[in-house]
């Protein structure tokens, strides 16, 4: 089968992983960085051009979309589906994710468990935004932020109202959370295939870190999901249309609850916390969804 990796950089841990993964199981794969495709979308016949070559015979795609590109990238994935290529995550399902608000609004119309959380855009309202999360402590999110950046604990009404204030000045968009406490720092990644954990790990945040992101100094270890936290990360990804999904949860008193759902999950971390070869399980996925592949319910663009 051939196989075409969408990273912008061939160097990265889960990009050299999934090349060498597909090869080991003897298919054609290349990396092709998709902010270098051009698109011919006028003609009857949809082509991408990379290189100066048009892209033919591509059997399934892998989309690794950069956060900050998320608006070409799909492009890219789009006419990847105009020209009946495989991709895991489609299009559609990776701009959904990639939107954080509109990621809890689907999540909670399908019933999947969610820390309480407040939207607003004018901030006249401060203390009601507070109150629909019940007050401090809560954390505050930019809406674009990644790597933990941008997620703040205010400890006191007075300081959860300043950040709000400092935000809403810098006309950022933000969400309002309750605090999970109970979590003690940690949350747990559940890497979904299709639909199925295929690996999960806790990471827990450094020493006094409420933040567990592993780029915050948080390290990771190997763990098994209770079944009602294996079934609200396969609900998670299902209801985001994702068939590759990074799930991230949290342990409250009010049983798991998502915070957020990635559609280009990392490799490294969870591949060296659990031993589990996880690139090896995404190539057989798509291996055998390829080929069993009906297209022809999906929305045409
Ligand atoms: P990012 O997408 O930037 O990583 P997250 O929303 O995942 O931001 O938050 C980063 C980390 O902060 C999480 O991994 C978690 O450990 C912690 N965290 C986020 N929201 C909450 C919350 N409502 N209660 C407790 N801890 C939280």
């Amino acid at each position: 089968m051939k196989i075409a990796i969408l990273s912008q950089n061939p160097a990265l841990y889960s990009t050299k992983r999934l090349k060498e993964a597909g090869e080991e199981q003897g298919h054609d794969v290349r990396i092709i960085n998709y902010l270098r495709c051009y698109m011919n979308i006028t003609s009857k016949k949809p082509t991408i051009v990379y290189g100066g070559k048009p892209l033919e015979n591509v059997d399934a795609i892998i989309p690794r979309i950069g956060a900050s590109k998320t608006f070409y990238g799909t492009a890219v994935v789009r006419q990847f589906e105009l020209m009946d290529v495989f991709s895991p995550n489609e299009s559609q399902a990776i701009s959904r994710s990639r939107d954080k608000l509109r990621s809890m609004q689907i999540l909670a119309r399908e019933g999947v468990g969610l820390p309480v959380t407040g939207f607003a855009h004018a901030t006249q309202d401060i203390d009601g935004l507070i109150d629909t999360v019940g007050g401090a402590p809560l954390v505050i999110k930019l809406l674009e932020g990644t790597q933990g950046i941008g997620v703040v604990l205010a400890e006191t009404y007075q300081a959860a109202k300043s950040v709000i204030e400092a935000f809403r000045g810098l006309d950022a968009n933000i969400l309002v959370q309750e605090f999970i406490k109970e979590a003690g720092g940690a949350d747990l990644r559940c890497f979904v295939l299709g639909d199925q954990v295929i690996a999960a790990m806790k990471r827990q945040g450094a020493q006094g870190e409420f933040r567990s992101n592993l780029h915050r100094g948080g390290n990771a270890q190997k763990i098994a999901l209770s079944p009602e936290e294996t079934d609200t990360a396969i609900r998670a990804a299902k209801a985001m249309g994702l068939k590759i999904a990074g799930v991230d949860l949290l342990r409250s008193n009010h049983g798991p609850v998502v915070m957020e759902v990635n559609s280009s999950p990392g490799l490294e971390g969870i591949e060296k916390a659990t031993q589990i070869d996880v690139a090896g399980k995404i190539i057989g996925f798509i291996a055998k969804n390829a080929v069993e592949a009906d297209n022809s319910n999906r929305i045409k663009y």
